[in-house]
């Protein structure tokens, strides 16, 4: 009988525990990808992701083929094909990687009890993370809030564990026509309108993509990582992020790269990079005990947080289209409109200005973020948004409002990321280029610039705003 593979966020044939287990059998296997969007709400795929996904899938068919197998598609809902797939074929038995989300757990819960109840063996394995979101508790079995010790932790407990190799072979089922699979196009994944052009000048989505960008910044960029992370204006991170968020590389991959060419994960140049691999493992870890935090903030005084109604709607157009009057805040919300990715800094500074600022709520930004980013992610997205807006576990304290025109200057220090995102913006001199209204009628002139007409005027007063900000938080802290 063959075995039924659920491929989901685990869209690789290399360190693929399911698909290892699968082959371990022996049996033909049916790899199967349901579409079912709606399993996944309240926050089933943004735009950007759906775009990642259709050639994420696109290329793990492609893989799949030339390992003597193929992707079936089929439409949800999942336990109804997955049943019926196993009726069809006589699988005996199902395997999957876990997914981490609060909608799918409890979905992927539910379909675990009546496939077993149907007699059918269904494995679930590890593959997302180095830890079970469940796995690391302090010394008095809760969820660790403080990443400092969350990471002691981990570090204790990692193992260079050896990834599973990607299978030269995978054998197929052949038994049956799969009437209801259809193809990957039908799922209308890809947007209708043109704005992902950048999108492919940016990415390749898939897993060839995935491990030819891990080893390029092994190779090339880990050993600066600890400086270059922060600037923008260069190629200083990985931008691993959607491939992971995707399964098409495994964290476990990633970090046997780095340990096997000499990297430690307690010190040297290694140590600033696989700390945020750390991070990552903390937001799964918080989203598995604090499932409610997508939505609400885990520090509970934000419920009352006096966000702003006045003139929310147009200023929240401004940022999420790159017309705050803030170079620094715009060149990010361009990049990310424009590429699906914005660099970590500067989402810091974007969500700051949002929610201190702007005083708007956090969840509206990750929201936006939710639709834009290739890499959205719930457990990452929902960590960096409760912890800039000062809410959420071992949160920046909320007095610590960034500051966008320092945060500019300092960390984009020749202005090259906002003159590339803001060409407008390209003529004016460094000294005024992160704060364009404070230059001289003149100097705007011969930049070629009339402020409010080529490039907005500053839609919020940042020091005026600020002691605003901190008002609120008087009133609810
Ligand atoms: P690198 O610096 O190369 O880091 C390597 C990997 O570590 C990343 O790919 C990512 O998986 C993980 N990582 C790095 N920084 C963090 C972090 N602060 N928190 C959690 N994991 C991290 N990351 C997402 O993957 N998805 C999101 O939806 C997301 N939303 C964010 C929203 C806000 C407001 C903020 C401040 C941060 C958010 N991040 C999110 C975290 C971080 O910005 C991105 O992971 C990072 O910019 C991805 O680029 P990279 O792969 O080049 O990162």
């Amino acid at each position: 009988a063959p075995v039924i593979l659920w491929f989901r966020r685990d869209l690789r044939l290399d360190d693929n525990p399911a698909l290892s287990a699968a082959l371990s059998s022996g049996a033909p296997i049916i790899p199967v990808y349901i579409h079912a969007p709606d399993e996944e709400a309240p926050w089933q795929p943004g735009a950007a992701s759906r775009w990642w996904l259709h050639w994420s899938l696109a290329a793990f068919d492609a893989a799949l083929r030339a390992r003597g197998n193929r992707l079936w598609i089929f439409n949800g809902p999942s336990l109804t094909v997955l049943q019926q797939l196993a009726h069809e074929t006589g699988a005996q038995a199902i395997h999957w990687n876990r997914l981490y989300d609060p909608a799918t757990r409890e979905r992927d819960t539910r379909i675990k009890q009546h496939l077993r109840a149907d007699g059918l063996g269904c494995e679930s394995h590890k593959a997302q993370v180095l830890f079970e979101p469940w796995e690391i508790l302090n010394s008095s079995g809760q969820p660790y809030r403080v990443f400092s010790a969350f990471w002691r932790a981990c570090v204790r407990s990692l193992q260079i564990e050896s990834p599973h190799p990607p299978p030269e072979h995978i054998p197929s089922y052949t038994g049956i026509k799969f009437n209801a699979a259809c193809a990957l196009k039908s799922l209308a994944l890809l947007p209708s309108s043109n704005w992902d052009a950048g999108f492919h000048a940016t990415w390749e989505p898939g897993e060839t993509g995935a491990i030819a960008r891990a080893h390029a910044f092994i190779e090339h960029g880990l050993a600066d990582y600890g400086t270059a992370r922060d600037r923008p204006d260069q190629l200083g991170t990985s931008r691993l992020s959607p491939h992971l968020h995707f399964g098409e590389i495994s964290p476990r991959r990633v970090l046997h790269m780095i340990l096997s060419s000499g990297g430690d994960p307690t010190q040297g140049t290694a140590e600033p990079y696989i700390r945020e691999l750390g991070w990552r493992e903390f937001g799964y870890h918080l989203l598995h005990h604090f499932p409610q935090t997508p939505d609400a903030p885990l520090d509970e005084r934000f419920q009352a947080f006096p966000w702003a109604t006045e003139r929310a709607e147009m200023t929240r157009t401004a940022w999420q289209r790159g017309q705050t009057g803030i170079p620094f805040v715009d060149a990010g919300m361009r990049e990310l409109w424009h590429t699906g990715w914005m660099h970590n800094r500067v989402r810091m500074v974007v969500a700051s200005l949002l929610t201190k600022n702007l005083l708007l709520p956090w969840q509206s930004g990750a929201r936006w973020f939710w639709d834009t980013l290739v890499d959205a992610d719930l457990a990452n997205n929902t960590l960096g948004w409760q912890w800039t807006a000062g809410c959420g576990a071992d949160a920046a304290p909320y007095f610590r409002i960034f500051n966008p025109v320092l945060q500019g200057q300092r960390f984009d220090p020749d202005g090259a990321y906002v003159r590339h995102w803001c060409p407008e913006l390209a003529r004016l001199p460094d000294k005024y280029l992160q704060q364009p209204w404070t230059a001289p009628q003149n100097v705007l002139a011969a930049a070629g610039i009339r402020l409010g007409h080529d490039y907005p005027q500053p839609i919020v007063d940042l020091a005026q705003s600020r002691t605003q900000a901190l008002a609120a938080w008087e009133r609810i802290k």
